[in-house]
């Protein structure tokens, strides 16, 4: 190793990425000498939703096992306890050590509206936690598990063995995760939810912001009926969400699962053959990049994964797989098909063209799915911070117009939405300090934004590697509103958050006025209704987040799934209905990566669906291995 390593060891700067691929560059991937001999029954790779889900299940559904968790960030009380701070969830995607700082591609593509034109798709910040719990460390802590059962049957109905995903199998892994504090639920809400899971779920404490207290009313106005349950019966309605809160703190999957995992500390004193007997336990590892997996050399025509190697402290480590063992990708959407793919498991010519072996070749990363989103925001009578709230308080499912028109009386009520509206107070200083300079040039002012989430959208993107550097973040190309319903389905219910703005008591009491979105940077306007679907293609491929929000609000909901697609393997599929991944043994990738079709709503509770259901079947097929 060069002279650089010993320096690199005591530098607290290790954690910054730019140093590290610098480092990766010069030294290690050409050299790395540093090995150390670890053995575990379960590796797991990221301490993520999912990676937590899965430690505390396996440590405890398996008996005499230890498990060693990797994870590149570090623990989720480490650097600042703004993390836990429900209203400084926007703020939380700002702490860089806790972020992957990745950033989707611009794409210049043709319009829609005017296929003539060409228009530039903007690249994005796409925040993804690199903490202990992951993305649910960061995210803005809305509980949806989707109700629509009818999504969670189409992941089942690709083939008899996929039965194991229906509704009624994801229902029963949604409840064994939640804890839902709702009081006074009836029996129709305890027929979807669960009460003595380890995530904590409960409604918003000590009430609402007055503003959604009035965007509620001048929904019902437009005749959207209120809905108690989002995760109910049915889906379309106004409403108020439900949150993975507990006493006032954020309740991410490391503060649930993975705290539960840690305190299972065993020793078997008998289950050595040396005496010195085995602790089982869950060792997470902190900092800990893994770079690739490692392969049986000795059987290499069959994929035999047998560990992993992994940098850590300026020094790349090995940890293998007790026989019986299996190495398990938790990375997350963006991170396990990368990981895959530096280990020879993906499409042959992106592999080849950056001096990577195939091992087998398998559609890694051809679908990106994601929920596309645009925001429109209004001035109103000032709020006030509520130190129990995320600020996405109020949220309202409605079924989008294909053509683009205002949505009728009937879309409101259609039993499959396909758009979901997230509504927050705006307040600048709360939510972004780079705002400031923003308003310090222009208006100050207190407001409400409304988010609108495509969430079943046809236009898919795709990932790839941009080098062999595992400190080299993949490209991302979102491809969204590519296909032109997409488009014409938010311009929909972007033209009926305005009618929701002109109606009582928003109009009236909260004196809420939209701001403009067809004028220039910086110039706070009105507009007439007279936006053409040209205005509105441009607002919303280059015009919504940047403008108003600079980058806070981005044109996606960070809900990146789909890379690593679990459907047979003349589907395009990449692992099969068990998550083990095609023409390989001993690995599995369990996370949102797998979800054949995107969930109509916020993916945290379907990730952790998808780990304890993914627990079940690995304590099975271990059990199978033992007896
Ligand atoms: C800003 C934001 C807001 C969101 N809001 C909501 C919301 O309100 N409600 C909701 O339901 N969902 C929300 N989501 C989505 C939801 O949080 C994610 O879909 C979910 O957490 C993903 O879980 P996962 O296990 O697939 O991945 P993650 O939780 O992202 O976990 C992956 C983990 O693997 C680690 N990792 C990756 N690569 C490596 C490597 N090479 N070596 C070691 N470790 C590695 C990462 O650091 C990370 O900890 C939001 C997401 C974001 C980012």
């Amino acid at each position: 190793m060069s002279q650089d390593l010993s320096g690199i060891e005591k530098n607290q700067e290790l954690k910054n990425d730019d140093k590290i691929r610098e480092f990766w560059i010069k030294n290690i991937c050409n050299n790395a000498k540093f090995k150390t001999k670890e053995i575990y029954d379960f590796i797991i790779v990221g301490a993520g939703t999912a990676g937590c889900v899965l430690a505390r299940e396996l440590i405890h559904g398996i008996p005499n096992i230890n498990i060693l968790v990797l994870e590149a960030g570090g623990p989720n009380t480490y650097s600042n306890g703004l993390i836990n701070l429900p209203c400084a969830s926007f703020k939380a995607f700002h702490i860089s050590e806790n972020d992957w700082g990745y950033v989707t591609e611009e794409q210049r593509v043709q319009s829609s509206v005017n296929p003539t034109k060409e228009i530039l798709r903007m690249g994005n910040p796409y925040v993804r936690g690199k903490v202990w719990g992951g993305s649910s460390s960061l995210n803005t802590m809305v509980y949806m598990q989707v109700s629509q059962t009818k999504e969670y049957n189409e992941w089942a109905a690709q083939g008899p063995e996929y039965k194991i995903w229906d509704w009624d199998h994801c229902l029963e892994a949604f409840k064994a995760v939640e804890n839902n504090s709702r009081k006074n639920s009836d029996e129709n809400f305890k027929k979807f939810h669960g009460f003595d899971g380890l995530l904590h779920v409960q409604d918003s404490q000590n009430g609402i912001y007055d503003v959604m207290s009035g965007l509620i009313d001048a929904a019902k106005n437009l005749g959207i009926p209120y809905n108690d349950d989002f995760n109910g019966e049915r889906q379309n309605g106004v409403g108020i969400f439900q949150f993975t809160i507990k006493d006032g703190k954020r309740c991410s999957l490391a503060d649930s699962y993975l705290k539960d995992a840690l305190k299972k500390v065993e020793l078997y004193p008998d289950s050595k053959d040396d005496g010195f007997g085995k602790v089982a336990a869950v060792d997470v590892r902190s900092f800990a990049h893994v770079l690739d997996i490692i392969w049986d050399e000795e059987n290499k025509n069959e994929n035999v994964a047998i560990g992993v190697r992994y940098f850590c402290n300026g020094v790349v480590r090995e940890a293998f797989i007790a026989p019986k063992g299996e190495v398990i990708l938790c990375g997350g959407a963006i991170n396990s098909p990368q990981i895959l793919m530096l280990s020879g498991i993906g499409p042959k010519e992106n592999l080849e063209s950056n001096n990577i072996k195939v091992r087998k070749e398998l559609p890694v990363g051809k679908s990106l799915l994601d929920h596309p989103s645009c925001c429109i925001v209004a001035k109103s009578t000032p709020n006030a911070i509520n130190h129990w709230s995320n600020g996405a308080e109020v949220g309202i499912f409605h079924k989008a117009n294909i053509e683009g028109k205002i949505p009728c009386k009937d879309d409101f009520f259609d039993e499959n939405p396909d758009i979901q509206i997230h509504a927050f107070p705006y307040l600048p200083d709360f939510i972004d300090p780079s705002i400031k300079l923003y308003n310090n040039k222009y208006d100050k002012f207190d407001g409400i934004i409304l988010l609108i989430v495509l969430n079943v959208p046809s236009s898919v993107g795709y990932l790839e590697l941009k080098s062999n550097n595992p400190f080299d973040q993949p490209k991302m190309c979102s491809n969204y509103f590519e296909k032109s319903d997409d488009l014409y389905r938010m311009i929909s219910s972007l033209k009926l958050c305005r009618e929701i703005f002109k109606q009582p008591p928003l109009s009236t009491v909260y004196n809420v006025k939209e701001i403009g979105i067809n004028d220039e940077f910086g110039k706070w306007c009105t507009n007439g209704d007279d936006m053409s679907d040209e205005d509105w293609e441009k607002f919303i491929l280059t015009k919504a987040c940047i403008k108003f929000l600079f980058t806070l609000l981005p044109s996606f909901s960070f809900h990146a799934s789909g890379t690593v697609k679990m459907a047979p393997e003349s589907k395009e599929g990449v692992v099969n209905h068990r998550l083990q991944v095609y023409g390989t043994k001993n690995l599995r990738v369990v996370d949102t990566s797998i979800f054949p079709y995107i969930p109509s709503g916020n993916t945290n509770a379907p990730a952790a669906m998808v780990a304890w259901r993914a627990s079940r079947l690995i304590i099975e097929d271990y059990m199978v291995e033992t007896s």
